[in-house]
């Protein structure tokens, strides 16, 4: 039987809590064995033990993916605020001159 990897997420903060039966155990273990996914995942948990896994490392991931996002999406914000900055500071400067040299 071919164990889901949302199952094995699940279950993988009781895993490393060493809270959950000695069937999922098992049966993490296994699919563990011949899933890389879930493997990175359990490492990851293991590393940001001992305060509450399941929530921190929700939390975590999302706010790295939003954050990652968001600052994608602002740098392209700022890059053509800018651009556009310096096109009206041009266009002011170029009409000021001009109507000071005529
Ligand atoms: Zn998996």
């Amino acid at each position: 039987m071919k164990i889901d990897c949302d199952i094995i997420k699940d279950l993988l903060p009781l895993y490393v809590d060493g809270v959950c039966s000695q069937k999922s155990k098992e049966m993490i273990e296994k699919h563990i064995n011949e899933c890389p996914l879930c493997k990175e995942e359990l490492k990851l948990m293991h590393q940001e033990l001992p305060f509450n896994p399941i929530e921190k490392n929700l939390n975590e991931a999302e706010s790295v993916k939003k954050i990652s996002k968001e600052w994608k999406k602002g740098m392209f914000k700022s890059l053509i605020e800018g651009i556009l900055i310096t096109c009206v500071f041009a266009l002011i400067l170029f009409i000021f001159f001009d109507i000071k040299i005529s």
